[in-house]
């Protein structure tokens, strides 16, 4: 079995005005993101509860913590997005390509 690996320096960007909650996010990756009483996906950090504006819409961020899922399932739930509401980057600000 290939091995997983954690990746603490992965940034994590949710565009809610882009979620339309279908959740496979959640499915995927259930300790890395949740849906809100809203019905949009947040993520699962104690720290990352406020959505703020931006350039590309009303996100939520975080880094990647040691509680939530292993990157290889991060990816596959940013992956899954049907909207592409999610987006990744490494520690160096390069997008991963999902
Ligand atoms: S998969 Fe995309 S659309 Fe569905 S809840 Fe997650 S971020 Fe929202």
């Amino acid at each position: 079995m290939r091995e997983q690996s954690k990746l603490i320096a992965m940034k994590i960007i949710v565009d809610r005005d882009l979620c339309i909650g279908a959740a496979t996010c959640v499915a995927l990756a259930a300790k890395t993101f949740g849906l809100d009483e809203e019905g949009k996906a947040f993520i699962l950090n104690e720290d990352t509860k406020t959505a703020k504006k931006s350039d590309i819409g009303t996100v939520v961020e975080s880094d990647a913590t040691d509680v939530m899922d292993v990157r290889e399932m991060i990816i596959e739930g940013a992956r899954s997005c049907p909207t592409f509401a999610i987006k990744l980057y490494e520690d160096d600000g390069s997008e991963i390509p999902l």
